[in-house]
């Protein structure tokens, strides 16, 4: 069998190896090699205890962080780049007090526990290039469901998912990162057991519900996730249509959020990421699109262009005409036009506009609010004509309002 695995992991495995350890990649790392997949990070398994292990790595810069759980990071290098690798004694985790965490692990001896104790087939597999056989330790037909593209507990799914609800969003998030399936069994459960949600964080609800929206497969997975009632207790107002529309949509978090909470008004879509702790970056660019989702998109492409990039700028203006073209309306005249606007440099903010505060002071314009209506009157009139954005025809129109009684 053969695994692609940087040269610093192998040097890892050597020195436990030497050392008189067993040690294999295992989990998501090797699911993750076993699919050709770059890992996200890479984790290695050792017969030895963490004290033993920190002795064998005695030389190299570990962090400790992990040692309450058996876990020592290495703080490898690969090409002058840093490369973490979390080092785990075999263990079995204890009691699960809050559906999410052990109260206690214990050190163990056997691989086979250490497995076992995994959630799903494919992620519950080990590899040690010293063998025996072809290296590969595999207790659970974990390969067989690589093979098929199957997420399935190990073990009885129910219990897993009571133990642990976190592993319910896990299911969903793998099929929607590795497209594969998720087996009856499995999703029965996950449906029973959704409930149990409700005492998983918000933050770690989060993480998993964010890399899914993003994954290639996030439709299918989400749409399973709709109809097991998983959805209900995370994202309770989000529709089919809704799920539809994200695979028209870049894998961006924000932009497929606000596809998501489309129909929703402005305040239910921000309480509805703020309860899941979303940051606050990401709330203000789903609510700058959904602000724009109803603005009149006019049959002069350009003027609309230059309207939208007023009032929410180029993000939300690009943001908006996505959304509304993955939710079926054609907007790709104003995509084009947004992007000639940019390219001429029309000036569609104050910023840019060719007279500004100090200008209309000294054509004789009280200091006070009036400087602000002004300015903002002189951007109408730009966007509308962006030709009239020089100090002379400025200068003609201010001195033309400036005594209006209604500026
Ligand atoms: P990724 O790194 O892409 O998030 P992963 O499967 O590697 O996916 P990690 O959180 O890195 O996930 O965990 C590493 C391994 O630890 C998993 O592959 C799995 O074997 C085990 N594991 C992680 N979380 C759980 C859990 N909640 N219940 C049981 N086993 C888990
Ligand atoms: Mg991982």
């Amino acid at each position: 069998m053969h695994i692609e695995y940087p040269h610093a992991v192998g040097e890892i495995l050597d020195r436990l190896h030497r050392a008189g350890y067993e040690a294999h990649i295992v989990g998501g790392s090797l699911r993750d090699s076993m699919l050709g997949r770059p890992p996200h990070d890479w984790d290695v398994t050792t017969s030895a205890l963490p004290e033993q292990t920190l002795e064998v790595f005695s030389s190299s810069r570990t962090l400790t962080t992990g040692l309450k759980h058996g876990t020592i990071t290495v703080l490898a290098e690969e090409n002058g780049e840093p490369l973490p690798v979390e080092i785990t004694t075999y263990r079995i985790d204890g009691e699960y007090a809050d559906a999410r965490h052990p109260t206690e692990v214990t050190f163990t001896r056997s691989i086979a526990d250490d497995l076992a104790r995994r959630d799903f087939t494919v992620c519950a597999m080990a590899w040690s290039p010293y063998g025996p056989g072809d290296g590969l330790v595999d207790l659970f037909c974990g390969r067989d469901d690589l093979d098929a593209r199957i997420i399935r507990c190990v073990g009885e799914p129910k219990l897993r998912f009571r133990e642990d609800a976190l592993r319910i969003l896990r299911a969903y998030r793998f099929a929607a990162e590795l497209s594969f399936d998720i087996d009856p069994a499995t999703r029965a459960a996950a449906n029973l057991c959704a409930e149990l949600l409700s005492r998983i964080s918000a933050e770690r609800i989060c993480a998993e519900l964010s890399r899914t929206v993003v994954a290639p497969n996030a439709v299918r997975a989400m749409t399973m996730m709709a109809e097991d009632s998983v959805l209900a207790s995370i994202l309770p107002s989000v529709t089919h249509a809704e799920i539809a529309a994200l695979d028209a949509l870049p894998p961006i978090l924000s932009l497929r959020l606000a596809a998501l909470l489309h129909h929703e008004s402005l305040t239910q879509a921000a309480d509805a990421l703020l309860k899941l702790r979303f940051s606050n970056e990401v709330i203000r660019r789903v609510g700058a699109a959904l602000a724009l989702r109803d603005f009149p998109l006019g049959e002069d492409h350009a003027l609309t262009a230059r309207r939208l990039l007023r009032e929410g700028g180029l993000t939300a203006a690009e943001d908006v005409l996505a959304l509304r073209s993955a939710f079926g309306e054609p907007t790709e005249g104003y995509s084009s036009a947004l992007g000639q606007a940019r390219e001429r440099g029309d000036c569609t903010d104050l910023a840019h506009l060719a007279l500004n505060g100090q200008d209309l002071a000294a054509l004789g314009i009280p200091r006070g609010p009036i400087i602000g209506r002004l300015l903002n009157h002189l951007l109408d009139a730009v966007i509308e004509e962006p030709a009239r954005n020089d100090r002379e025809q400025l200068t003609a129109l201010v001195l033309t309002w400036k005594d209006a009684p209604n500026i």
